[in-house]
């Protein structure tokens, strides 16, 4: 479990991460969602004791990141969003370099690095230089890397970078894999591939939390609200007359549509659409149609980030990343 209390970091007068608190709980799989220069970056790197917070702490299973780092560093394995580079050593040397790091008793490394290159399919590039390494072999490398030690934690920032989409696909059946055994912490920009493997979304907008739900939960409740379009076969007064003996809606625009017909976008705070059947049936004007309207999760997360462009103003660079003109690998 992963606790972050009221967890602050600032960069002379910007915010980048603004009393943040939230709580992991074990073998799920998170994505922190949210534009560029949301903060999710330097959240992980908080997270993970990379970067020291301004405010605030960050418990993993209990051990404080800056007072026990040993501890909880143990249960945590991290691709950080630009992964340290050894261009001058193989994939084989620098896992066999990562595992000293992490400890790895000497007569389990191989086992256990031959485990994650099969997992992360690096086998063919295993004795190649990684300056030599496409794109999605580095990325599959840094994953692998995180791998390594199989930690209860795995916190992964933006794995999707750069990679194609029979890359993106294989590196969701992993992380969908991993967190059968694992927690998985992951960021991105790109709301499908949240929605794709997460069982829980926190979305992040100018280092606040804005939203913490399931992706079912935060479609459904968007503003709590139940919206239902509907078109009926009569006048705007007789349709508004009988809305009017419904009390659970809380809104209704009602315009003509057509010569006989009457449309009408009507918002309750619960599922009127039986109440809606009936009345019109008991005042004898047919319902034509009757259409729920669930919001999607893009409708929720333009809403919750409404205004939501990363404030350029501030002159900070460094945010037109390259990745985001890959159309947000929508795949
Ligand atoms: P994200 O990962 O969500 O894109 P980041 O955590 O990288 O966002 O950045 C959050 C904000 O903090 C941005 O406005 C960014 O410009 C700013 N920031 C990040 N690192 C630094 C730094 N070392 N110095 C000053 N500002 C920074
Ligand atoms: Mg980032």
């Amino acid at each position: 479990m992963i606790e972050v209390k009221n967890l602050v970091k600032r960069y002379g007068d910007h915010c980048a991460v603004d009393h943040l608190s939230f709580t992991v709980a074990d073998g799920q799989i998170y994505g922190f969602l949210g534009p560029n220069g949301a903060g999710k970056s330097t959240t992980m790197n908080i997270m993970t004791g990379y970067l020291a917070a301004t405010e605030g702490e960050v418990l993993i299973e209990g051990h404080n990141v800056l007072e026990e780092p040993e501890e909880a560093r143990r249960c945590i394995g991290y691709l950080p969003e630009i992964p340290p580079v050894y261009p001058e050593m193989t994939v084989r040397e620098y896992l066999h370099f990562c595992a000293q790091l992490k400890k790895i008793p000497k007569a389990e490394q191989e086992n256990q690095i031959a485990q994650v290159v099969a997992l992360t399919h690096l086998e063919e590039v295993a004795g190649r230089l990684i300056r030599n390494l496409s794109k999605g072999y580095r990325q599959r490398l840094g994953l692998a890397q995180a791998i390594l030690g199989f930690p209860k934690i795995i916190i992964l920032d933006e794995p999707t970078v750069g990679l194609d989409p029979k890359q993106i696909i294989e590196i969701r059946d992993l992380i969908r894999r991993l967190a059968r055994e694992h927690t998985v912490i992951l960021s991105s920009h790109i709301l499908s591939e949240v929605r794709a493997v997460c069982d829980h979304i926190l979305i992040i907008h100018k280092g606040k939390l804005v939203a913490c739900d399931t992706p079912e939960n935060l479609e459904e409740h968007l503003s709590g609200a139940h919206t239902v379009e509907i078109e009926a076969k009569g006048s705007c007064e007789q349709v508004e007359e009988i809305l009017s003996g419904i009390p659970s809606l809380t809104g209704k625009t009602v315009s003509p549509k057509t010569e006989s017909t009457v449309a009408a976008e009507l918002t309750a705070a619960q599922d009127v659409r039986e109440q809606l059947f009936r009345a019109f049936a008991a005042a004898d004007c047919p319902l034509l149609e009757l259409t729920p309207r669930i919001a999607s999760l893009e409708e929720v997360f333009l809403e919750l980030t409404r205004g939501g462009r990363e404030e350029s103003a501030d002159g900070v660079p460094g945010e037109v990343r390259p990745q985001d003109e890959e159309g947000g690998g929508q795949a």
